[in-house]
């Protein structure tokens, strides 16, 4: 059995069970609140049970890294959306320890998409269309910086009103205890 047959097999199982009934809500957040997290496979859950947050709570986003690293990427609209047309009133951003995005090393991510059929042309057509591959993906030295970053790239973004806080966590990906980096209450008084 492929892994697409496996998963349709067991969605086909899950929905003739009913099993959705134990998720049904709506599609307003109950706590007006979006999260960024960081797609390691340690907070699927993690991220949201180690605060209480059940399906339907709040609206979740994940990237690699949980950055925001352009302002007009989809992540950066996704918050926006959340904001000003799904009653989000608040944004958190969750980086984590121990964050495999933020140990990546761009060279032998390149060097893995060559070996698997991605040509220099590609790589060399990239660069004079003004796109550093190798920038592009790199990742960060401090899982700190790289939240407080965030916080500021997304709290400073020209479209985000002003009275909207945001938010900088760090969670520990064992124990899902979350350190507080930035209180965007705080912030937001200033
Ligand atoms: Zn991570």
């Amino acid at each position: 059995m492929t892994l697409l047959e496996e998963f349709l097999k067991r969605n086909e199982d899950f929905v003739n069970n009913q099993e959705y009934k134990a998720y049904a809500t709506d599609k307003t957040p109950n706590k007006k609140a979006v999260f960024l997290t960081c797609m390691d496979t340690r907070l699927s859950e993690l991220a949201t049970k180690a605060f209480g947050l059940k399906n339907g709570d709040i609206k979740q986003l994940k990237n690699a890294g949980a950055v925001v690293s352009h302002p007009y990427g989809s992540t950066m609209r996704s918050i926006l959306v959340a904001v000003y047309a799904l009653g989000v009133d608040e944004v958190f951003i969750m980086g984590h320890h121990d964050c495999g995005f933020g140990a990546l090393k761009p060279q032998p991510v390149m060097e893995e998409m060559k070996k698997r059929g991605i040509s220099d042309d590609t790589f060399n057509t990239l660069e004079h269309s003004g796109i550093d591959v190798s920038d592009w993906l790199k990742g960060f030295d401090s899982v700190e910086e790289s939240v407080k970053e965030t916080v500021n790239n997304v709290k400073n973004h020209p479209l985000l009103a002003k009275s909207i806080p945001v938010h900088g966590l760090i969670m520990d990906p064992e124990t899902g205890k979350a350190e507080l980096v930035i209180n965007g209450y705080q912030a937001t008084e200033n």
